[in-house]
């Protein structure tokens, strides 16, 4: 059977996802690669379909993530593979089926551990069958990355032992820097470079200024009431503290950060994968093995450590490809944090420091540039954007939102207005003009200035806003000519400006005395002279902009034409129920967009099913007659 019907028969799907034949292709002539596709791009598939060519040999897939590895494996043999996982939390009772099939070469697709595959014993099993060595999350060679494993260095010294099996590196984030290392580090022979467009065009990204954390949490949180989402938060005490307001506000949801003991952070884990939970509020302990595919918003509450952090950790939301949200809040005091955190230790290295201040500086232009997002982190990767045609031509948007303006509709993105899913290009932040930039930036340095580094951000913002205080009127500062330059704009919009104007140098926040103080740096003084360029950005208040907007986009996945939402819960209801049985996650069953599908079209004949992309024939045969007693009424109540 040739690469195309393998996808139809087993997986359901009529056509590859860009890239994944050229690498399937590449796997089967014996050559190595390098994928890089963005989270949800369809990595797994590329290993998985030569796995599933049929008596070719063995895939051996080398995964950092111990607690995906049976989902992955869940689902391929729901696809239909015969595949196995071996890793230090295999359970006894399945340890000696899972090698008596290694022995006895049935298996078609091994996902192993590193730390497994290090320690040797496996060989003997595998090394004569292996045809392709994948390396799933391959950024973890990579001192660059942002996930260094010591262990993956190690990996060549085994897949030296299987000189005739091509190998496969795959990642979703890799700057060209650390693809670089991949190659190297995993000894690729003149790999085939398979890179992907960085871009994630199902979903919105919004970057604001970060006002009262708890109620912008909860104002995301109740648009998706109902449906999967992740809240970061950097400290502990925060991630107690959001999941403490969100039960009150009656938000299921759960912490989970390294201080929760071991059985606490797996319960909330599986509830979250198995939908028994909506929402996870989690340190960035949480995350490396979340599968779970529709997740519709990724809520950082906190800024993250990098932009590759950042996009690995909103990558997370709307895997299925279905509309989903990214927030992040944004505060200059989060950079500083991070950058205690490093250091509080340790004695970073200079050029390990170079590389702190440099992710940290990235991240701060992308939380506060008013720049369109997709742009921004497209290009952080190296890549331009808008990308190509054949890219935006996957985009779901126009399947996936509503298109009748009812009032409580998301706008339709449009894509004459640079992305059209990010709160710049939609209008929700706007950036200042030019010459506003410049004078509204050299009234809050002067303003840092006359303090002369003596003073904290509250202070200064005191004085821009033209607040007296007894401290003021002391130092005479009431006086000033600077006193009260900013009293029109408000406390939300001077703190952010700021913040943006620490981002670009031009202000700095010095720790050397017991508090932090706000001090101008040269650029600043020179931008004040009249040398350099300054960009600054505000939200748009949400008055002007209209509510329309800020509630629309819906947690609802469902939200489509014709789609029958009582229907579509119900389904999701039998799906969680068959889930449970097996213990599995549900989306391992069908993927959201499978039961919207069914909600919308109302299959009567497994005929009518087999035309809906994402059920192959094993589903179909496993679950088909459930589903169509489901849809016609005949089952009422999911029992399995
Ligand atoms: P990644 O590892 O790149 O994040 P996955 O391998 O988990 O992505 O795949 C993401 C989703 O895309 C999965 O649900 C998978 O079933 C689906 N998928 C993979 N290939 C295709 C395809 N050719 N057409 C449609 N959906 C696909
Ligand atoms: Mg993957």
């Amino acid at each position: 059977m040739k690469p195309e019907e393998i996808l139809k028969k087993q997986w359901g799907y009529d056509s590859f996802k860009p890239l994944q034949k050229e690498a399937i292709e590449a796997a089967l002539a014996g050559r190595d690669s390098l994928v890089v596709l963005p989270t949800g791009g369809g990595k797994s598939l590329c290993y998985q379909l030569p796995a599933a060519m049929g008596g070719k040999g063995l895939v051996l897939v080398v995964s950092p993530l111990i607690a995906l590895m049976d989902d992955q494996v869940a689902a391929a043999r729901e696809a239909g593979l015969m595949a196995d996982a071996v890793h230090s939390n295999l359970q006894a009772d399945k340890r000696d089926d899972t090698y008596w099939r290694l022995s006895e070469g049935v298996t078609e697709l091994l996902y192993v551990s590193p730390e497994r595959l290090l320690a040797g014993d496996l060989l003997k099993y595998i090394s004569g069958r292996v045809i392709l060595a994948a390396v799933d999350e391959a950024h973890c060679v990579s001192h660059w990355g942002h996930e260094f494993r010591p262990e993956y260095r190690r990996l060549t010294e085994v897949l030296d032992q299987f000189p005739k099996a091509a190998r496969m590196a795959l990642t979703a984030t890799a700057t060209p820097e650390v693809q670089e290392d991949i190659c190297a580090q995993l000894g690729l022979r003149s790999p085939l470079r398979l890179i992907g467009h960085p871009d994630r065009p199902n979903l919105v990204y919004r970057a604001l200024p970060r006002r009262d954390q708890l109620a912008q949490v909860l104002e995301i949180a109740r648009r998706y009431a109902g449906s999967g989402g992740i809240v970061y938060a950097q400290t502990r005490k925060d991630v107690e503290r959001l999941a403490e307001g969100l039960k009150k506000e009656g938000i299921s949801c759960a912490p989970y950060h390294a201080g929760l003991n071991a059985g606490d952070r797996r319960r909330a884990q599986d509830d979250f994968v198995n939908e028994r939970l909506d929402v996870i509020v989690a340190t960035i302990a949480f995350g490396m093995g979340i599968d779970r595919s529709n997740v519709r918003y990724v809520a950082h509450a906190n800024t993250p450590r990098s932009v590759e952090h950042y996009q690995q950790e909103s990558g997370r939301a709307g895997r299925d490809g279905l509309p989903a949200e990214c927030l992040l809040l944004f505060a200059a005091s989060d950079l500083a944090l991070h950058r205690y955190l490093a250091k509080k230790d340790v004695d970073l290295p200079p050029e390990r420091e170079r590389a702190l201040e440099r992710q940290l500086r990235e991240i701060g232009r992308y939380a506060v540039s008013p720049v369109c997002r997709h742009r921004l982190l497209t290009e952080h990767f190296g890549a331009p954007y808008p990308p190509a045609e054949t890219v935006l031509k996957e985009c779901v948007f126009e399947e996936a939102f509503c298109k009748e303006g009812d009032g409580d509709i998301y706008q339709e993105p449009d894509r004459a207005q640079g992305c059209g899913a990010c709160d710049v290009c939609l209008g929700e932040t706007k950036s200042l003009p030019a010459e506003e930039a410049l004078l509204t930036a050299k009234k809050a340095l002067s303003a840092a200035w006359r303090a002369e580094g003596r003073y904290g951000t509250g202070y200064v913002v005191n004085l821009l806003l033209g607040r007296v205080n007894d401290r003021m009127t002391a130092n005479g500062h009431d006086q000033l000519k600077v006193f009260g330059l900013l009293k029109d704009s408000g406390e939300a919009a001077v703190r952010s400006w700021i913040d943006q104007l620490i981002v670009q140098d031009f202000l700095e926040v010095t720790e050397e005395g017991e508090y932090p103080l706000l001090r101008i740096t040269e650029a600043g003084r020179g931008l004040c002279n009249g040398r350099g360029a300054v960009r600054l950005g505000m939200p748009v208040p949400a008055r002007v902009k209209g509510r329309k907007k800020a509630k629309a986009l819906k947690g609802k996945a469902a939200c489509g034409l014709g789609v029958d939402q009582e229907l579509f819960e119900r389904l999701r209801s039998l799906r969680r129920a068959l889930a449970d049985k097996a213990g599995i996650p549900p989306y391992v069953i069908f993927h959201d967009s499978v039961l919207i599908e069914m909600s919308a079209s109302k299959p009567e004949t497994l005929d009518d099913l087999r035309g809906i992309k994402g059920i192959g024939e094993k589903k179909l045969e496993k679950y088909g007659r459930l589903f169509l007693d489901a849809i016609s009424g005949r089952l009422k109540q999911p029992q399995v």
